[in-house]
């Protein structure tokens, strides 16, 4: 045997397959194969190349090379790493960079085209084609279209000689941005952020900057001039753009569409897959220059990426919590350091974990003082429910709804935010007491009335809302119990009769054009009071929204983990953040049992460095993150008994290390989905630990049977 190839496939298996290497095929690293795998062949990526000399073992061969440039150095050497630090199969990632690669290939196009030879007979149809030929070359049909006369004119031209067809390959064009249109007239101090980007992206290499700066301080408008000055730089060079949700990728790409002249490539899950196809070829050949995407954005095959922008880089929506389970802004960085590119963290509410790294220099730290022009932040101010509570089955207060009328009534806009889709968190029956639950999950059914069922936001179990109660057999017992946006509609509605309104939640828009079209239509004006989930509630500008009203601005900080005030910081500044643009001055008005709670205060007097420090401090004596590191691990099986004795020999395994304590095994909150039982446990490890080694180590020990899983969350974000 010449060569034995390793390949990686997109599969959760723990290592590279050996595969013997055709005679001929002179294989390269990074290559894309056909491989067999059982009876199916599959695409998958040379990882390496070895001798096979002395290898006595028969090896099944390569079947073909893909016709697919080989997937660039940097992004394999970005899939293992990933794997290498979430504890995970390098499958897990590759599989989400093949993703693209699965939709269908463009075909090729047959065009016609004139040949120069003269006709034999001059008609005016004749004249009016050869005419239209001069322009774009495009199909028979299409041409005989353009120049108004039947199929048969064309198809006579073609007979003589005097048209040829062409066959076209497909050829995955984008339109090159022009970085050298004119941006926004910067003031001063968007002028100093982005003068010391360009100077960082010019100077080339990986560094990371720390973009700070309140909510319509005009972050966006200074990263791209960030990406101008990348693009400028090198007429190869590629742009990522990420950010949290799809409702905001639509706005970014508008601007940065507006910005250069050039539609970027769009990346999401709602993106279809011939589109994802597009972007992908387009990535991968360099033609597809600036990609505006959600996280899995991340491992597209760049050829040269020079900066990643991480737009909203506190938002928890860029951990990825199932399958292969990873932070895109942690990665995004580690993707910065293999590519030697720039990466750009923007934020009016950063992570701790970012500011640690301002903070101590590791990443550069550019601040924008203050909103552009007139525009000022909002004025803060607390309802106490204690005094001033809603009526009796009624969610916003006399306070708020004083403001609301008042806003109406200047023909200006209300955002109400409430985290918590569909109509009512929780159904009970008042007969029995008996709490609607998920037959396999622990988890409250959700009522939600515009489609009359109770769902399982976890799972996506859903049943129509019985008639009586299934545990009692009472008729008609069955109470909506606390709010979600679809009853505080309900309740704008009966108050504001008058008012044209809309809820924005991932219920309500299904995908990327719905949400944009009702951004647009808050953005236009044609919504008065909005009322919405964080899907809405983050990044977009609309100009006459001057009352943001916080319908439970306690909800995060229930059943708080370590992150929960530092949370709700972010998201209460975000949603009230929306307010004020322009010449009109906006306020927010908080609903909250806690008035006291330092969330609320720092709120309040729009205090973020004193929220910051307390917060740091805690976290510091604590030794949490950012101070120390923790992962966790979630064990689950459909058999109790076995998912405990299993529990029992995992603790007995850890390893001892210094630096590191394993706590559990402890029940998991959520005990019990989709009929499997979880256990969870939690580790803890000073900075200094090779946290990922340590629970590579520990896997290692463990041998799942049977229907056993364990899963591992490196950095966790939810302790669920
Ligand atoms: P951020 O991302 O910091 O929230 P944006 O970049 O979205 O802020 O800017 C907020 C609003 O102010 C947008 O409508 C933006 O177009 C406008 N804006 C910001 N800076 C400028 C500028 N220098 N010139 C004109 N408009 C600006």
């Amino acid at each position: 045997m010449s060569r034995i190839a390793s390949v990686l496939l997109p599969l959760p298996l723990p290592e590279a397959f050996d595969y013997a290497e055709p005679e001929g095929m002179e294989l390269a690293v990074g290559d894309q194969v056909a491989a067999p795998l059982g009876p199916n062949l599959m695409r998958g990526v040379v990882a390496a190349l070895r001798d096979g000399a002395g290898h006595n073992r028969p090896l099944k061969a390569v079947q073909a090379r893909l016709d697919d440039p080989p997937l660039p150095a940097s992004t394999l050497e970005f899939v293992q790493w990933a794997a290498r630090y979430a504890v995970d199969a390098p499958g897990q990632p590759l599989a989400i960079a093949l993703r693209g690669a699965r939709g269908p290939k463009p075909k090729a196009v047959r065009v016609v085209e004139a040949t120069g030879l003269q006709p034999a007979r001059v008609t005016p149809a004749r004249t009016k084609v050869l005419a239209a030929a001069q322009g774009a070359p495009v199909s028979g049909a299409e041409l005989a279209r353009t120049a108004g006369v039947s199929a048969g004119v064309v198809k006579a031209l073609l007979d003589e000689g005097v048209l040829a067809v062409r066959t076209l390959e497909p050829e995955v064009r984008f339109d090159a941005p022009d970085p050298s249109r004119e941006g926004a007239a910067l003031n001063p101090s968007q002028a100093a952020a982005a003068e010391a980007l360009r100077a960082m992206v010019g100077e080339g290499g990986f560094q990371v900057a720390l973009l700070d700066g309140v909510t319509g301080s005009g972050k966006t408008e200074v990263y791209l001039e960030a990406a101008a000055a990348a693009l400028a730089a090198d007429p190869e060079a590629q742009v990522l753009i990420l950010l949290p949700e799809i409702a905001l990728t639509q706005a970014v790409i508008a601007r940065v569409a507006a910005r250069f002249g050039a539609q970027p490539g769009e990346w999401h899950s709602d993106v279809a897959p011939p589109a994802r196809r597009r972007v992908w070829d387009g990535v991968l050949s360099g033609a597809c220059r600036i990609v505006v995407g959600a996280r899995s954005a991340l491992f597209l095959p760049f050829r040269k990426l020079r900066l990643v922008v991480v737009d909203e880089e506190h938002d928890a929506s860029f951990k990825q919590e199932e399958g292969f389970i990873y932070h895109a802004r942690d990665l995004a960085v580690a993707r910065g350091k293999i590519e030697e590119a720039a990466v750009v963290l923007a934020s009016a509410t950063p992570s701790l974990e970012t500011l640690r790294n301002a903070e101590t220099g590791r990443y550069r730290w550019l601040r924008i003082s203050a909103r552009h022009g007139s525009a000022r932040l909002p004025d803060i101010a607390l309802i106490d429910l204690r005094e001033t509570p809603p009526e009796h089955g009624r969610w916003l207060s006399p306070p708020l709804v004083t403001a609301m009328g008042e806003t109406l009534a200047r023909g200006e806009q209300v955002l109400l935010f409430l985290n918590r889709r569909g109509y009512a968190p929780l159904v009970l029956c008042k007969a029995c007491g008996e709490r609607m639950t998920a037959p396999d999950t622990d988890s409250w059914l959700v009522e939600h009335r515009y489609s009359g069922r109770l769902v399982c936001h976890l799972t996506g179990f859903s049943m129509p809302k019985p008639v009586a109660c299934p545990h009692c057999g009472a008729k008609d017992s069955l109470v909506s119990i606390g709010p979600g946006v679809e009853r505080v509609e309900e309740e704008a509605k009966a108050l504001f009769p008058e008012a044209r309104l809309a809820v924005f939640s991932s219920d309500t828009v299904f995908d990327a054009r719905e949400a944009r079209r009702l951004i647009e239509s808050m953005a236009a004006g044609e919504i008065d009071v909005l009322v919405a989930t964080q899907a809405a509630a983050k990044g977009h500008n609309f100009p006459n929204l001057t009352l943001v009203g916080v319908v439970d601005a306690d909800l995060g900080l229930r059943g708080g983990d370590l992150r929960a005030a530092e949370r709700t910081y972010q998201l209460l500044a975000q949603a009230t953040g929306r307010a004020g643009r322009k010449d009109r001055p906006g306020r927010a008005l908080l609903q909250t049992y806690a008035p006291d709670h330092a969330v609320m205060q720092a709120l309040k007097a729009q205090d973020r460095d004193a929220f910051v420090a307390a917060e740091m401090a805690e976290r510091e004596l604590a030794g949490l993150p950012p101070f120390g590191r923790l992962a966790a691990v979630i064990a689950s099986d459909v058999d109790a008994a076995r998912l405990d004795a299993f529990c029992r020999e995992m603790a007995e395994a850890a390893p001892n290390t210094a630096g590191v304590e394993v706590y559990g095994p402890a029940d998991a909150p959520l005990g019990l989905i989709r009929g499997r039982r979880r256990k969870r446990f939690l580790v803890r490890a000073d900075r200094g630990v090779d946290l990922s080694a340590y629970m590579a180590a520990w896997r290692a020990r463990m041998k799942p049977r049977g229907a056993l899983r364990v899963a591992i969350d490196i950095d966790p974000y939810s302790f669920l």
